[in-house]
């Protein structure tokens, strides 16, 4: 590029030399004979100079129309290409730096496994999935197990996050998808990490994005392109699976999913001794562990650095709660979307949960625990689900809302989820199942349902309270109750 400029240039200059030479020499001419006086002179150079700015305005007119510049995306695009370099790290993190979450470490020992015996695997014709993703908040821990799994199988870890693919200019994030399958799969086995995931592969909905959609198609033809024995694993991590495009959750794609949630009081107070490990620390974790509801795994890491930080500021030989304490509300401003709970939240939020448990347990509805933030009432995967079943269902959506308004004579927000629940399955029951009083589905009908099981679950509401209230102590204490728990406190209540 920069050569076709000088040779452009060269003419021109020729051009004003030989202008010049002939004007020059005419005046030298004029001179000589004396031809000449002054006044002629000046017009001669004057002359000289006017023609020279037009023969030089046409000239760059002409050479900007012949040689236009090439487009910047063009440019920029090559700068982008040549920063981009796929390179793997190898991960020296394990399993024991991964505090609690022993579930998610369970599902992912045969991952492990897989990547360090492909060969048993392979001789016995196993498949194992291709895609695993990991769902769960910001910060509690799913880069963390991901580089623990590439750690405990010792194969290279190859790191993007979702958005470095989507660029604004279609076929680069394809590109670079590709060349990141091709080392992946060179240097097999290893593993591929994406890290917000639905940068990519959000659904397509009405909105088009030419560049996203090519990039998104790509992950998915790597994906069906490699064998299942090649042993490349994805680990993908969203903190918003709803918002990802089916395509990427079918058979042979992302087809595990392991949920990883914020830390309950037990994993963060092995969150905070892992983070201690080689502090000195005097004092008592279980207190700080108490006090940090809805703290994820980086908000406690960050937690002990600053507490490390304040107790070496003020001269202290050990780090002890008073440290903590007074960083606590530093870390949260610097986290905003971290979700805490005032002691007053707690208790409503411990009650809502408290009453949704103990009325869950009394209509039959299945589940394993209930926690201050969430419960996993099991899906049905029955067939055919009877209308005495999903009132039930409807019951404990709305028992939360029920007990908090008649312990706290109030109603409160948290309860938006589950009404909302609630509202949905009455509208199936009326709409899609027949379920209403007539066939001809009404609003009104729904309303009947709603109703209905309001009533319902003030009358269980009233009967058990003294059971809601054991609960409640329970999961404001622990965070926790589990359906055994409940059946025990029945049984103490009722004898
Ligand atoms: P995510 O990928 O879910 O946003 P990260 O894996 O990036 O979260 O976590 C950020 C940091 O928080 C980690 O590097 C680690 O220091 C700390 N952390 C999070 N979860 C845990 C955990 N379970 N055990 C120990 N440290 C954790």
């Amino acid at each position: 590029m920069q050569s076709g400029k000088n040779n452009k240039k060269s003419p021109n200059t020729l051009t004003i030399l030989i202008i010049g030479v002939i004007f020059l020499g005419g005046i030298l001419a004029m001179v000589a004979t004396g031809d000449i006086d002054a006044k002629a002179l000046l017009t001669q150079i004057t002359a000289f100079v006017v023609i020279l700015v037009i023969i030089l305005l046409i000239s760059s007119i002409v050479r900007s129309r012949s040689n236009p510049q090439p487009p910047p995306q063009m440019q920029v695009d090559l700068g982008i290409e040549k920063d981009f370099i796929i390179r793997p790290t190898t991960s020296n993190v394990t399993f024991n730096d991964v505090a609690g979450i022993s579930e998610v470490k369970e599902e992912l020992v045969e991952i492990v496994d897989f990547l360090k015996n492909p060969k048993k695997y392979r001789d016995f014709g196993i498949k194992l999935p291709k895609g695993v993703l990991l769902v769960g908040p910001p910060g509690v821990g799913k880069t963390l197990i991901a580089k623990a799994v590439a750690g405990e199988a010792g194969v290279p870890f190859f790191y993007q996050s979702g958005s470095s693919f989507v660029q604004m200019y279609v076929g680069v994030g394809a590109k670079r998808v590709r060349d990141l399958f091709n080392k992946a799969k060179m240097m097999a086995p290893s593993i591929i990490f994406i890290d917000e995931i639905d940068a990519i592969g959000k659904a397509r909905g009405n909105m088009r994005n030419d560049e996203r959609e090519a990039t998104l198609n790509q992950l998915l033809t790597e994906m069906d392109g490699f064998e299942d024995s090649s042993g490349v694993i994805v680990i993908g991590a969203t903190n918003k699976i709803e918002l990802l495009d089916d395509a990427l959750l079918r058979p042979g794609r992302f087809d595990r999913r392991i949920y990883v949630e914020l830390p309950g009081l037990k994993d963060r107070l092995e969150i905070l001794r892992v983070h201690l490990k080689n502090k000195p620390f005097r004092g008592n974790l279980e207190t700080i562990a108490q006090m940090t509801v809805g703290f994820s795994g980086a908000a406690l890491a960050s937690l002990v650095n600053e507490a490390s930080i304040h107790a070496l500021k003020k001269g202290k030989l050990y780090i002890d709660e008073s440290d903590f304490f007074a960083v606590k509300d530093k870390v949260l401003v610097g986290k905003k979307k971290l979700q805490t709970y005032s002691p007053q939240e707690k208790e409503i939020l411990s009650y809502y949960q408290a009453t949704k448990a103990v009325v869950a347990e009394w209509l039959g509805v299945d589940f394993e625990r209930i926690t201050l933030v969430k419960d996993d009432f099991k899906e049905e995967d029955k067939e055919i689900v009877s209308r005495t079943e999903l009132t039930n269902k409807i019951a404990v959506y709305l028992a939360g809302r029920v007990g908090v308004e008649e312990k706290f004579k109030e109603k409160f927000s948290n309860a938006h989820l589950d009404l909302k629940k609630a509202r949905d399955l009455a509208m199936k029951m009326v709409r899609d199942y027949g379920m209403g009083n007539s066939l001809v589905a009404s609003d009104e009908e729904v309303g009947e349902i709603l109703r209905d099981a309001y009533q319902q679950v003030v009358e269980i509401y009233r009967t058990n309270q003294e059971m809601v209230e054991e609960v409640y102590k329970l999961i404001m204490d622990r965070e926790v109750v589990h359906l055994e728990d409940i059946k025990k406190i029945k049984e103490k209540i009722l004898g």
